[in-house]
């Protein structure tokens, strides 16, 4: 199918995108990679009757790494991201998870902003930035604002911006080099996808028993899922097999809410859920006893 009739603006500054986001509001829609907005509009699922292609501002695509802290342009593409030596430095849980996100074809025009203003819960990026405590940078003829991780991905396809606002930068907060950290996911082939996946984080005290941890899961709910009570669980435990059980389980049958799909029913998503989470942990533990020692 083709999509439906539209209009077509591709300023060159982003002051050039605020005035017509401030013109049009919600009918100019923001075109970043097109990956996700252009199969849509084909189907026929969204019908702007604007486009406002971001491609041509470059003020939008950078990397900067500042007192440990990473910020991320929006229109900065996945593939510049996964190459990007600082953020590989800086933010190890986004360097390897960005491989998993679809294909490199997609990933050369797909941008880091892009997936996450989408807030596809099936997408690997909202929950490494969950897990990041990630703030993002939402801005409009009127000023901007930041606004935190949790509030900013609200539910599936739906983010905190107003209709005069563009997501402009992401930013990171230090990550500290004694968190391990860990992404698996499982999916039925590489870049499709998954059925269900997880972030883990994890660092030790002293004496070598957790004290902080935290587990964000995708595709298996509206939205990338915070498993708190499973992560406060491993708070002040020593890391073993079977703390590690009892964290999936908490996760896998009481916090996660999968739907299933023509792939996966959500039994299958629980128990993919629960052994994400120990080969993650492990991981994450492993990598936090190397960074203590
Ligand atoms: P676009 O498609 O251009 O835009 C997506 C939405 O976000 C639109 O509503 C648009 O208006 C809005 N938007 C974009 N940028 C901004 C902004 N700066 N401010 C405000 N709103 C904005 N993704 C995964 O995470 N994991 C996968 O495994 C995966 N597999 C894929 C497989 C295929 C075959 C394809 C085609 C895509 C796949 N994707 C996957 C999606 C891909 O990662 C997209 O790149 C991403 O979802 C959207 O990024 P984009 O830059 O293409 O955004």
């Amino acid at each position: 199918m083709k999509p439906t009739a539209f209009d077509y603006y591709a300023p060159s500054t982003l002051k050039g995108v605020l005035e017509l986001k401030a013109q049009h509001g919600e009918d100019a829609k923001p075109l970043a990679g097109g990956q996700s907005l252009i199969p849509t509009m084909n189907f026929r699922v969204t019908q702007p009757s604007i486009l406002v292609d971001l491609n041509a501002v470059d003020e939008l695509r950078f990397i900067e790494g500042k007192d440990g802290d990473l910020r991320i342009g929006a229109m900065t593409t996945q593939n510049v991201v996964e190459r990007s030596e600082l953020v590989s430095d800086l933010q190890p849980l986004i360097a390897e998870t960005i491989p998993y996100v679809a294909h490199p074809q997609i990933r050369n025009r797909g941008t880091f902003g892009g997936s996450l203003a989408h807030a596809d819960p099936a997408s690997e990026l909202p929950a490494i930035a969950l897990a990041l405590n990630a703030k993002f940078k939402a801005v409009s003829l009127s000023g901007e604002r930041w606004v935190e991780a949790q509030d900013f991905l609200i539910t599936m396809f739906t983010v905190d911006l107003q209709p005069d606002e563009i997501l402009a930068e992401i930013a990171f907060p230090n990550f500290p080099k004694t968190t391990g950290w860990s992404f698996m996911e499982v999916s039925r082939r590489m870049g499709d996808y998954a059925m269900a996946g997880v972030a883990a984080l994890l660092s030790l005290d002293a004496a070598g028993k957790c004290e902080y941890a935290r587990l964000v899961y995708l595709n298996v709910g509206d939205k990338a899922m915070d498993a708190v009570n499973a992560a406060g669980a491993l708070v002040g435990e020593e890391i073993n097999e079977e703390s590690i059980n009892a964290a999936a389980e908490i996760a896998g049958e009481e916090e996660i809410d999968p739907f299933g799909s023509v792939h996966a029913s959500p039994e299958y998503q629980r128990h993919l859920s629960k052994v994400v989470t120990r080969r993650a942990l492990r991981e994450a533990h492993q990598r936090a006893s190397n960074s203590v020692k």
